[in-house]
């Protein structure tokens, strides 16, 4: 297979969702389709559950789980899929958000009945930020949930988008009918005894044969008629360039439980899914048809045996071929790597690959030499962009509790940063350490990391910080800039990177700052 042809197959995306819209059950029927699995049940969930063990322990036994989920990929109709995972707890979204900078495209679950909520909000607003190709699917309509043009209204009003649906429900809940594939023009009966087999669609070109008054019933089958009506009237007509760039969003309903709507979501997602897209870099686009090598490292998972300080740095390919025990450039650092045992993801393993290409993920074996964006090349000085921290929500002192134990300390906590667990800031006034998070989950897992995996002690006081804001002046020599740093002197600190970062106490210290320095602009992300 041609290099062309190889790019051409991949299709790498993610899913995302708020917690217990089902993505989970919608990955795992995909990966049934791609015969990936043999049976339902056999990915395993890393959610966080609350239960009887403490909460960051079960972070602990879930690392474990994820290496394993990161990347899920398979074959179907001769398409190669590759599945990112995503975190749904809220206070791992910054992890969520990292490997939205590796997908090509996405699909939404949407829970019926619940409607768009507060992650899928975030999360969405994401991925329209950055023009990610989104299909929308409707989940759990074996439930009694909004009816469904109200649902595409939300999802309009609510997500931003411009959506225009590729299939239509009949019915909801305990009148579930079936789903009309208008994609493909066809219509699919759900029963509920045949959950889990595949069911067969009937083609209906027509839908006012009568034909469908005879399946579905009188009734249903003029409310479909009514409403595939309205359907035309209201929404534009799919358009493949439109839904690439990011400016109309497919919607299909179903049932991933019952694997209804499922195989219609994925034929026509292997049909219109981008393949892998050129990528910005700082200093060029870097389109995937190029010959030479790059990537870039979107994941970091470390020690999953604490006593070979082991990492696996998850790298998306952008452009060439991957090659084991090849020589490329480590863009940051200058140096030159060969990775003897590159590992190449399918369902449930890894296992060494010779070659990679674009839109795959390769896992390197790594003894800290990578950060989470970091970039591969074959020689270029390149720097791919959009992995950006977002400012925590969470902020404290981070003090060294053992003192015999510094060391370590300060290697564990540079370790986990790079890692991308949260974010470090340094005081300029007297170089104390700030550990940022988004949720105050991520305190008690550095403590139990620091102390397992560097034998080191921490403890955290309490610091007033709202947010972390990135400072970018007009004129770093004008009066005003002296004048801010002066005044501001105290709040300031480093992020890892070395940009300054004006760590504000309240919203409305941030606004009071904006308005007695306007020239100096404070941004909520490290990239701007
Ligand atoms: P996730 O948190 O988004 O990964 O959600 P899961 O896939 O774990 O699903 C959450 C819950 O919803 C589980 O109990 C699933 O069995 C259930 N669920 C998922 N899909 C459906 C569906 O189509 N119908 C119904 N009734 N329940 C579903």
């Amino acid at each position: 297979m041609s290099f062309l042809e190889e790019i051409q197959k991949r299709r790498t995306f993610g899913i995302i969702s708020h917690p217990d819209a089902g993505k989970t059950t919608l990955t795992e029927k995909l990966l049934l389709f791609g015969g990936a699995i043999q049976e339902a049940g056999a990915v395993k969930n890393n959610k966080i559950k609350k239960g009887a063990t403490s909460d960051f322990m079960e972070i602990e036994r879930q690392r474990g789980i994820s290496v394993a989920t990161s990347v899920l990929a398979f074959i179907y109709k001769d398409k190669k899929i590759n599945i990112l995972d995503t975190p749904g707890h809220k206070d791992f979204a910054e992890d969520t958000f990292r490997t939205l900078t590796a997908v090509d495209s996405v699909i939404v679950v949407i829970d019926v009945a619940k409607g768009v909520e507060e992650q899928t909000e975030k999360l969405v607003e994401v991925c329209r930020m950055r023009k990610i190709p989104m299909i929308v699917f409707i989940n759990k309509l074996d439930r009694e949930g909004k009816d469904a043009f109200d649902l595409l209204d939300e999802v309009e009003q609510k997500l931003g988008l411009k959506v225009t649906p590729l299939s239509f429900p009949i019915g909801m809940g305990y009148d579930f009918k079936g789903i009309y594939n208008i994609w493909e023009k066809k219509l699919n009966i759900f029963s509920g005894d045949n959950k889990q087999t595949i069911s067969e669609g009937v083609e209906f070109d027509d839908i006012d044969n009568p034909e469908l008054d005879k399946i579905v019933g009188e009734n249903s089958a003029n409310t479909l008629r009514e409403e595939l009506e309205l359907v035309n009237e209201v929404y534009p007509d799919f358009d493949q360039e439109a839904y690439v760039n990011g400016d109309l969003q497919p919607v299909f309903f179903g049932s991933a439980l019952n694997n209804f709507g499922v195989k219609e979501l994925l034929d026509c997602f292997i049909d219109i899914a981008p393949n892998p897209q050129p990528k910005q870099a700082e200093e060029r686009l870097v389109d995937s048809k190029e010959e030479k090598l790059t990537g870039f490292v979107f994941k970091i998972h470390a020690n999953m045996d604490p006593k070979h300080r082991d990492r696996l740095a998850f790298v998306k390919i952008v452009s060439g071929t991957f090659k084991r025990n090849t020589p490329y450039l480590h863009v940051r650092n200058g140096k030159k790597v060969k990775f003897s045992s590159p590992n190449a993801f399918f369902a449930e393993k890894k296992e060494i690959v010779e070659e990679s290409f674009p839109g795959d993920i390769v896992g390197l074996h790594d003894t800290g030499n990578f950060k989470i964006g970091d970039t591969l090349t074959e020689g270029e000085q390149l720097n791919f962009k959009g992995i950006p921290s977002f400012s925590p929500e969470h902020f404290r002192y981070v003090n060294n509790a053992d003192p015999m134990k510094a060391k370590q300390l300060y290697k564990g906590l540079d370790q986990l940063m790079d890692e991308g667990v949260a974010q470090l800031f340094t005081l300029d006034m007297n170089g104390r350490r700030i550990i940022g998070t988004v949720g105050a989950l991520q305190y008690e897992v550095i403590q139990y990391r620091l102390e397992h995996e560097y034998g080191a002690k921490c403890s955290y006081e309490n610091i007033a910080v709202h947010k972390a804001c990135w400072v970018e002046p007009e004129d770093p020599k004008n009066e005003e800039f002296k004048e801010f740093k002066r005044v501001k002197q105290r709040y300031l600190a480093k992020d890892k990177q070395g940009q300054l970062v004006f760590l504000a106490d309240s919203p409305f210290t941030i606004q009071m700052t904006q308005s007695k320095y306007p020239t100096v602009k404070l941004h909520f992300t490290s990239e701007f």
